[in-house]
């Protein structure tokens, strides 16, 4: 019953709009009262499927082009049905010694695609916020005493805000976050952060951590990693790497070529739900010294085994947060396993040449100008407008260009704001875009970009 909804909607997934307008829903939307008595499932999917996932913006579609798309991988569902059928435990190796190493595995895969060396480790989460969360208490227990209210950590203007809001959750005040002000490619400038970081030396403070990222969330822009590498070991500061958005490029030559560097990061999020194309729920934390996970998170309990595992390999709970989990590992190892690493590659290539293809047609429109070319498969533009607009206005304009070119809902199209100046993106992610889903939306970027500047013209 399930499936045939399922196999009806894949199989009609692009004739689906991309998004739908949710503003009335949003109103509509209700809180459901607990059902007292048995119901029958037939009805209950039949309702759900007809009435409760529309309206709504459509992530696994092939134009979805906002946000950081996601997708979700077949075979990850036919995982997780398993999984959850089994229920076996696998954050305690002696419960389930096979599929706990089918967790280290995945683990060991990943280390390995960013580069780092062996005694690498690292744990699931449940997305990149998590794991920048998980990032900063550990490096926060590895490197600084229970006190630690004079320690500082630097990032630029262009973080996520879950860089923030790991902070604020690792205990750290607001305050201490350090928003250092980016070059003009958008990146961290190593001169400025050298600059602030000896100001607040020179005032008693405690520099930490730097959070560069592999990828920002709003132009795709890599950070200079391996210059911050150089600076942090100088200066003993702890680097992370945000790499939800871009980590998995590293599966490709050019992308590796770009976060070269990242192996000498201390800490690296990665986002298995966005690069590696899987359902939401599934992030990543590698660390270049597993040795730390544990200083960070284990605690004795006597109801658990003893630490008995000849291979060295600690148990999930010993270097994590969580104790009971589902088997996250295994919509990861199924789906590598049955398509192999090399097709993912492929497919994050082909990510890189669309939205190289993308950047050539906009760049080369004379209504157009191109705020970020893309490093790896994001780029950002704005109505070529003449400066002497009020800012105000050109953000007007921008919005507008931007809902008319959404207006098809083949794709979607999001923007965001940096220096008060609205930006629209295109980031290509999901699997499922291929060239003529990104050709319809730059066709249909150049004639609302057109449509705009003409009305004003
Ligand atoms: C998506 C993203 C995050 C947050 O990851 P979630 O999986 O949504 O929690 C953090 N940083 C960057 C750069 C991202 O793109």
């Amino acid at each position: 019953m399930a499936m045939k909804h399922l196999v009806q909607h894949i199989e009609t997934l692009d004739q689906h709009p991309a998004w739908e307008d949710t503003r009335q829903a949003l109103e509509e939307a209700r809180i459901d009262a607990l059902p007292s008595s048995p119901m029958c499932i037939r009805d209950v999917l039949e309702e759900y499927f007809s009435d409760r996932i529309w309206p709504a913006f459509n992530p696994s579609s092939p134009g979805y082009l906002g946000y950081v798309p996601g997708g979700g991988i077949l075979l990850a569902a036919v995982a997780d049905l398993i999984a959850n059928t089994l229920n076996r435990y696998v954050t305690v190796n002696e419960v389930a010694p096979h599929l706990s190493m089918i967790e280290h595995s995945v683990i060991q895969w990943f280390v390995d695609c960013v580069g780092y060396p062996a005694g690498a480790g690292g744990f699931l989460t449940t997305g990149g916020s998590m794991a920048n969360w998980s990032a900063l208490v550990t490096a926060r227990r590895c490197r600084l005493p229970d006190n630690f209210f004079d320690a500082l950590i630097y990032t630029s203007n262009q973080a996520h805000h879950s860089v923030l809001k790991a902070a604020i959750m690792a205990g750290f005040p607001e305050a201490n976050v350090r928003v250092l002000t980016v070059d003009n490619a958008y990146r961290i400038d190593p001169v400025e952060l050298a600059m602030q970081v000896e100001h607040d030396r020179a005032a008693g403070k405690s520099p930490f951590l730097v959070v560069a990222h592999a990828g920002t969330v709003n132009t795709g822009t890599i950070d200079p990693i391996d210059a911050l590498a150089d600076f942090c070991q100088a200066e003993n500061l702890w680097l992370h790497v945000d790499g939800s958005y871009g980590g998995f490029f590293c599966l490709t030559e050019r992308g590796k070529r770009r976060l070269k560097g990242i192996h000498r990061a201390d800490s690296i999020a990665l986002d298995p739900h966005k690069g590696l194309f899987l359902p939401y729920g599934t992030g990543c934390l590698l660390v270049q010294q597993q040795d730390h996970l544990h200083t960070a998170h284990y605690v004795a309990a006597e109801y658990l085994p003893k630490r008995t595992v000849p291979s060295g390999v600690p148990s999930i709970c010993e270097i994590s947060p969580e104790l009971s989990r589902d088997f996250r590992a295994l919509r990861i190892w199924l789906p590598l396993t049955c398509h192999g690493i090399d097709t993912f590659g492929e497919y994050l290539d082909e990510k890189i040449d669309l939205a190289h293809w993308a950047y050539e047609q906009l760049s080369g429109h004379a209504t157009i100008r191109i705020v970020a070319a893309p490093e790896l498969s994001l780029l950002a533009f704005v109505l070529e407008l003449d400066e002497e607009i009020p800012l105000e206005r050109r953000n007007e304009l921008n919005a507008r260009m931007l809902s008319n070119a959404n207006q098809s809902r083949r794709f979607l199209l999001t923007s965001t704001v940096i220096d008060g100046q609205l930006i629209v993106r295109m980031c290509i992610l999901c699997f499922r875009t291929h060239l003529p889903d990104v050709e319809f939306c730059v066709r249909e970027v150049q004639r609302a970009a057109d449509e705009v500047i003409g009305e004003i013209s």
